[in-house]
């Protein structure tokens, strides 16, 4: 892990998965070690969602100066014209000061980020099965059918790629999956080993 103490910590899975509120609990349950970046983004925020919480809601053309200046980690055009990114400097100096970063990111980003570390822990986390995703994509009702067309191909596509993640969690139960989590940044379980259910 580069010199630090810290432990990286990449997390992905498709859109309705749940990832965000795990990770968000996880943190709860982990607030001395556990320290979540913030990513950019261009997309609008939607309701709710506050700059700097949930993201940094960038302009085209300051994401574009970010990735010139060298600011991001990595970064991916994760739906057609929307650009996430994660700012560097932040994850260095957290990974400095030990703590378990954690990238809540999309699968192009975790390629990325495994170039500069390849000892980070990559996690998969996604509902039981397809049907249950299409649900809940669905029923989140906060997009348009054309929008809502295009997560679902993303997610498709995100999901075969489970396979490249060290872990996969299934993300049924709330606790139990923030529980599999902790287990799993604490060093419990081997390595390539699927966490089910
Ligand atoms: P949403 O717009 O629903 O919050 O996120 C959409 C997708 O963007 C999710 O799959 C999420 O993992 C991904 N994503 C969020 N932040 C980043 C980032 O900083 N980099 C990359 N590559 N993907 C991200």
């Amino acid at each position: 892990m580069s010199a630090t103490d810290g432990k990286l910590v990449i997390i992905s899975g498709p859109s309705g998965s749940g990832k965000t509120t795990l990770v968000s609990r996880l943190a709860q349950a982990e607030p001395q070690r556990v320290w979540v970046s913030v990513s950019a983004t261009t997309r609008p925020p939607r309701p709710g969602e506050q700059n700097g919480k949930s993201y940094w809601f960038l302009s085209p053309e300051q994401f574009q100066q970010m990735i010139r200046e060298g600011q991001l980690l990595e970064w991916a055009e994760v739906y057609p014209g929307i650009f996430y990114g994660t700012p560097r400097q932040p994850v260095e100096e957290h990974l400095r000061q030990g703590k378990w970063v954690v990238l809540e990111i999309d699968v192009q980003g975790a390629q990325q980020v495994l170039k500069h570390f390849p000892d980070a822990i990559t996690i998969f986390i996604r509902p039981r099965t397809w049907e249950e995703l299409e649900h809940r994509l669905r029923s989140r009702g906060t997009e348009d059918e054309q929008a809502l067309h295009r997560r679902l191909e993303t997610a498709r596509r995100e999901w075969q790629q489970a396979t490249l993640y060290q872990f996969q969690v299934i993300n049924d139960k709330i606790d139990e999956a923030v529980e599999q989590l902790r287990r799993i940044l604490h060093g419990n379980c081997q390595a390539s080993q699927t966490s089910q259910g």
